[in-house]
């Protein structure tokens, strides 16, 4: 197996072909390192090689690191559903929230960001493949809940992530990466959003297709940490 160093050496050379493979600049791709159920050693060598960008699902694992990599400067995005009993945790813990997919959320974290005077970027979490079993609001429910939340005091929506439907054939992906842009365009346009401009999308099995679709951040696991050690 390779270190991490030489994975996210690869990763990148592979970002910078797809990038210029549709004509964009390799640099307005950043990795996020999807650091669930990996240790932070292996943080640490991710960010000995240049990265920046933290992605955890759970609030709890995120509180437990931390202390751990307090001495680096770290950019820390929740990346897993957001329960709204965990919401100010997370607030205090994140710099940016990847999955607000709901009303009740956006409300609770604007509240949070009133009283401590701090503004929160967030992205909205889309569920593009209409899976019932999927976190994420539904495209066609996604301008209503733009509409309901983007002048909520604090909270400035920075961008759209979405987890596609798994295929093996990673062009089959390809479709759900393409919506999830054309969402974003939409959005934009419609509801004069200048700051709209992130696309969260593509993770280590189909992130190449992803850059070629207008991906902003890939978010990362397995190849670059190696193997995930199971959730207890
Ligand atoms: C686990 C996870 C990733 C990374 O997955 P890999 O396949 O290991 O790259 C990315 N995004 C989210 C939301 C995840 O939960």
């Amino acid at each position: 197996m390779n270190g991490v160093a030489e994975n996210l050496r690869r990763i990148r050379e592979k970002i910078a072909e797809a990038a210029l493979r549709v004509g964009r600049k390799p640099e307005e791709v950043k990795i996020l390192g999807a650091a669930k159920g990996q240790s932070t050693e292996k943080i640490r060598e991710a960010v000995a090689e240049g990265l920046t960008l933290i992605g955890e699902n759970y609030v709890q694992e995120a509180e437990k690191k931390k202390p751990f990599l307090s001495d680096l400067s770290l950019t820390w995005h929740l990346i897993g559903h957001l329960q709204k009993n965990k919401a100010k945790k997370a607030f205090e813990l994140f710099d940016l929230i990847e999955t607000v997919d709901r009303i009740e959320i956006a409300e609770k974290l604007s509240k949070l960001c009133q009283k401590t005077g701090r503004r929160l970027p967030v992205f909205i979490e889309v569920n593009v493949g209409g899976e019932e079993n999927k976190k994420g609001i539904l495209p066609e429910a996604l301008p209503e809940l733009i509409r309901h939340i983007k002048d909520l005091p604090g909270l400035e929506i920075r961008g759209l992530m979405c987890i596609p439907p798994y295929f093996e054939d990673v062009e089959a992906v390809r479709p759900y990466f393409r919506r999830l842009r054309e969402l974003r365009d939409e959005l934009q346009e419609k509801f004069d959003l200048p700051a709209l401009t992130e696309l969260s999308m593509g993770m280590s099995h189909d992130f190449e297709v992803a850059v070629e679709e207008g991906a902003t951040i890939v978010r990362i696991g397995t190849a670059l940490f190696g193997p995930r050690t199971p959730k207890k």
